[in-house]
């Protein structure tokens, strides 16, 4: 389905309708917490509407509610990310479009348009996102307490970071039921899961870091004494944990037959990845990658880069290994297919979305871009595997997104406050200087330090 006529369809039944608010989800099982899709903020799932009933780990009367909304044509303001981008027509003209698009007209989602319309209560995900846990061995600077043990541990030594809103203050959070024991959600999750599994095009399991929690391998163990057609099972992982447990995990992927797609995080260049993402070592990263592309041939690995104000100066180093890794042969093959890059920008915590960035940044990004147009996927022999290495369509989009976000934003003062002040305590507490690491940022930095 192209995005264009995506959209029509869609705006024919409600200019806010998204598939995603019925087929997508993420249940965060460790403390009950949910949402669809992940841009969103996440809401509670009441224990008494999941008595009885363990499909209300997804329809939450406060998510049926939604969908009715959309049916309706009303505004949906937990969908702030896709209302920037659909509110500026010119993004249209350019073919920019908002995720409602893009993940509508998703294999998961799209045969199931006409269903939404009639169903919006007893609803089957195709698309399941799970955490087991918040047990992580990171602290990536965006992240937070609610999803990183890690962050919680640094949160209860150093207290909250003193920004406008108290940022990763612990109070913001909701931690009970952690017990895997006692865990209402978790056995929940198990009840529904022989009943949902049949319905799922894709399984994906996040975290914290998945590999450190035991259901992890439960689940994966059901998946491959279970097999089933057309179903993709996805994981997401730091790569950052013990050769050890790295060697567990590659040795259970070799089980699964179905299309496995690894999802790992990052977004920058070398020390600077490394700095934003508390806890990796950035080749070892890269390594890892190479040795589950090469030993698992039914595996894709997909990069997410949450883009982020401190992603954009090192971003092309980061893009040309990613195009090194693309350009590699497996076997005779190229692998350029089985590497994706996928670019969400963050919005949240405001203090480090790219949009605070002043606009002599962009160039940044339009280098990035001549580079990816540059490295364009070019199908050789049309109706043929054959292929020369690339960059995707969908890929290059992506990237592209970031341009009006940076270059519409305005009021910034009180986020490059909060990005000094943030800055400088997370220095405080791990021993690093922010600008010899980031030495390019030091007028933006020092001007941050002047509000
Ligand atoms: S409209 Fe956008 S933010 Fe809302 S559910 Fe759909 S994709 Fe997510
Ligand atoms: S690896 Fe994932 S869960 Fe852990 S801190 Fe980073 S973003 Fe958060």
């Amino acid at each position: 389905m192209k995005l264009k006529e995506g959209k029509e369809e869609l705006d024919k039944i409600s200019s806010s309708f998204c598939i995603a608010k019925w087929k997508q989800v993420t249940i965060h099982l460790e403390n009950g917490l949910t949402h669809s899709c992940h841009h969103p903020r996440v809401h509670k799932i009441p224990l008494d509407e999941l008595k009885n009933n363990p499909g209300a780990l997804h329809n939450t009367k406060y998510k049926i509610n939604l969908r009715k909304q959309m049916l309706n044509n009303e505004f949906i303001p937990e969908c702030e990310y896709c209302n920037i981008v659909e509110c500026n027509k010119n993004n249209e003209k350019q073919g920019i479009y908002s995720d409602r698009i893009f993940k509508s007209t998703d294999s998961w989602a799209w045969k199931y348009k006409d269903e939404c319309i009639t169903e919006v209560e007893n609803v089957y995900p195709s698309y399941l996102e799970v955490s087991f846990s918040s047990v992580c061995n990171c602290t990536c600077l965006y992240c937070s307490p609610q999803f990183s043990n890690a962050w919680k541990k640094e949160i209860e030594k150093f207290g909250a970071y003193k920004t406008k809103d108290n940022s990763k203050s612990l109070k913001d959070y909701s931690f009970e039921n952690t017990s895997k024991d006692t865990n209402p959600y978790i056995k929940a999750f198990w009840e529904w899961w022989p009943d949902v599994y049949p319905h799922l095009h894709t399984f994906r399991i996040t975290g914290g870091e998945p590999l450190l929690s035991n259901e992890t391998f439960k689940v994966m163990d059901y998946i491959s004494k279970n097999p089933k057609q057309n179903f993709k099972f996805n994981i997401n992982s730091n790569l950052s944990i013990s050769d050890e447990l790295f060697e567990k995990f590659i040795q259970e992927l070799k089980t699964i037959k179905s299309e496995v797609i690894i999802f790992t995080s990052n977004e920058a260049y070398d020390k600077k990845s490394e700095y934003i993402r508390v806890g990796m070592n950035y080749n070892k990263w890269l390594k890892r990658i190479k040795r589950i592309l090469k030993e698992i041939p039914n595996s894709k690995v997909s990069i997410m880069a949450a883009y982020n104000v401190l992603s954009i100066s090192s971003f092309q180093e980061f893009l040309e290994d990613i195009w090194k890794l693309k350009n590699t042969k497996i076997n005779d093959k190229y692998i350029s297919k089985r590497i994706l890059i996928d670019v969400p920008y963050i919005t949240n915590p405001r203090y480090l979305s790219v949009n605070i960035i002043d606009n002599s940044f962009i160039k940044y990004i339009k280098e990035n871009l001549d580079f990816m147009k540059s490295k364009f996927i070019e199908y050789s022999i049309p109706g043929t595997s054959k292929y020369t290495p690339g960059f995707e369509d969908f890929e290059i989009r992506g990237m592209e997104r970031l341009i009006p976000f940076i270059s519409e934003a305005k009021n910034k003062d009180s986020e490059r406050k909060d990005f000094k002040i943030f800055i400088d305590e997370h220095d405080k507490r791990y021993g690093t200087t922010f600008l010899e690491i980031f030495p390019e940022y030091r007028e933006f930095y020092e001007m941050c330090g002047k509000i």
